[in-house]
């Protein structure tokens, strides 16, 4: 085949498709979002499993990955947080709770090692066998460790296993003399490789992790080893090596006292969570924050969808900025209040403008699938955050149900009344996200459902980032660090698609079928 004739055709004729500046040209369109463009495919001399990821999500934080969960309660407690942070992204603890609840869920996280146990059973010396046999029933396993105080940190007297109290009908003889006191232990900063070579050749089920005073640390367990995966692409701070954790406060003063508590817990990005960012309250916030914190934590501040209210908000100092405004799956902002803004739209005007100031973005809501993370971080976005996407999975608190033979469950908008009812003693729900704690008559602005189970996010995390790395194998760009530039020189193009285009871009036609996202 000819190159050359056909490259030389190729510049008479153009290329196909639009630049991002044309495909969001407000005054052909209007507002845009995910579904209505899709981007073109480009040239491919790479595999997709080498393609980084890497991305900031605020000026001084950067991650392996893109990904955010979503301040809710029905999405990111401490389990999300952990999970998604072993997995290389960074989970946004709720706020619908007390301060020292979220300070708490902070702590969690960040005392978490991988494969060690830092919040262990532990029992004293003086316990009886009948306390033993009770753990036993109610968590299953009878190895626990006996300090001097009954608790972690107390020096270790002795260990109590399952065959120290089997067949024992003397269930008010003390531990102290049923337990082994010659304990097989490990110095704390012991590896978990190490510390699971010490549990095979020891023969021990349980290894408890001790200090220089002999104090017990932590615990690893022989029934975790197989469990124990390394997670290369950790989101960890670079000194401490602890997980990188965020957490949203809301914008009243008594928010301040809320944010102590966490940064002294260890937070590393504060997300200021209002519906509206816009407002006299938010940019004291920021700038209160930027003040008193100014080296300890980020903030990343919002929810904004155009240049106006990003302005106001990157001048009162912020680290990043939150877009979206009636774009969530539980959310019916537009609906009731008129006010909002199509997704796409919004991110791509934010974005461009945030750049400048070099404060990265986060799109916030709408993304049902990894295309739209794609097509977000497109537009510019530098992070996606997700809630109905990361609800229903094993991590997000709440406990499955069935519902006609669906196992299910529970999401939750932070604006339905059922979440603004949840704190209304103490005034520190999720209400003042919407401006409603003074109302007498509080205006729902969202909704109640529940999402199908979806397993772990320990599959799906790892199922969206495959994914992305074939969008962006597909679209030609090497890495995410490239594909801005990529965009802005018009390499990657865009194409818009009409209602029709959609529909054929779906699964059509077809009688019945079984949709397997990944295996
Ligand atoms: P999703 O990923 O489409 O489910 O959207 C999640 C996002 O919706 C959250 O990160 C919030 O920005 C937003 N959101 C949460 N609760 C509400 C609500 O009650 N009304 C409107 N938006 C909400």
């Amino acid at each position: 085949m000819d190159y050359t004739l056909a490259h030389q055709e190729l510049e008479k004729a153009g290329h196909d498709g639009l630049t991002a500046h044309e495909l969001i040209d407000l005054k052909v369109t209007g507002g845009l979002t995910y579904n209505d463009f899709l981007v073109l495919p480009g040239f491919i001399d790479f595999p997709a499993d080498i393609v980084p990821l890497d991305s900031k999500i605020t000026r001084n934080i950067t991650l392996k990955t893109p990904l955010m969960s979503s301040p809710m309660d029905t999405v990111t407690e401490s389990e999300m947080a952990i999970t998604l942070a072993l997995l290389g992204g960074i989970g946004i603890l709720h706020n619908n709770c007390t301060p020292d609840e979220q300070a708490a869920m902070v702590r969690k996280v960040k005392k978490y090692e991988n494969g060690f146990i830092t919040d262990p059973i532990v029992l004293s010396a003086t316990h009886k066998i009948k306390d033993v046999l009770d753990i036993k029933h109610r968590l299953g396993f009878a190895g626990i460790p006996i300090t001097d105080t009954g608790k972690v940190g107390g020096k270790v007297v002795g260990i109590v296993t399952n065959r120290d109290i089997q067949f024992r009908e003397d269930i008010d003889t003390p531990v102290s003399e049923v337990m082994s006191t010659n304990v097989v232990t490990a110095h704390h900063g012991v590896t978990l490789a190490e510390a699971n070579e010490i549990l095979r050749t020891s023969k021990k089920g349980k290894l408890p992790i001790v200090d220089d005073n002999g104090s017990l640390v932590s615990l690893v367990a022989r029934s975790d080893l197989l469990k124990n995966r390394d997670y290369p692409w950790a989101s960890k701070h670079p000194v401490t090596k602890q997980l990188l954790v965020g957490a949203a406060i809301g914008t009243r003063p008594g928010d301040r006292g809320r944010l102590a508590k966490l940064v002294e817990a260890g937070l590393d990005v504060v997300v200021i969570d209002s519906s509206q960012g816009n407002s006299s309250f938010q940019i004291e916030m920021v700038k209160h924050i930027k003040e008193t914190y100014k080296d300890k934590v980020d903030v990343i501040a919002g929810n904004v969808v155009t240049r106006d209210q990003a302005a106001n908000l990157i001048a009162a100092g912020a680290d990043g900025l939150r877009i979206g405004m009636g774009s969530g799956s539980i959310c019916i902002t537009q609906e009731v209040m008129a006010v909002g803004r199509p997704q796409g739209t919004a991110v791509y005007q934010v974005s461009q403008f945030a750049r400048k100031f070099g404060v990265p973005t986060v799109a916030d809501g709408g993304i049902s699938n990894v295309g739209h993370i794609a097509k977000a971080l497109s537009l510019g976005a530098s992070s996606v955050m997700m809630g109905s996407l990361l609800a229903g999975t094993t991590e997000s608190p709440g406990e499955y149900f069935f519902l006609e033979g669906k196992r299910l469950k529970k999401y939750r908008g932070m604006g339905s009344l059922d979440a603004m009812e949840k704190n209304d003693s103490d005034n520190s729900g999720s209400q003042a996200r919407y401006f409603s704690e003074s109302d007498k008559v509080k205006v729902a602005q969202g909704v109640t459902g529940a999402v199908v189970d979806k397993g772990s996010i320990k599959q799906f995390i790892p199922y969206l980032i495959t994914g992305l790395q074939h969008s962006l194998q597909d679209m030609g760009v090497p890495g995410l660090p490239q594909l801005w530039e990529y965009v802005d020189s018009g390499k990657v193009r865009f194409e818009r698609r009409s209602a029709a285009a959609q529909i054929e871009g779906g699964v059509h036609d077809l009688y019945q079928y079984e949709k397997r996202l990944y295996k």
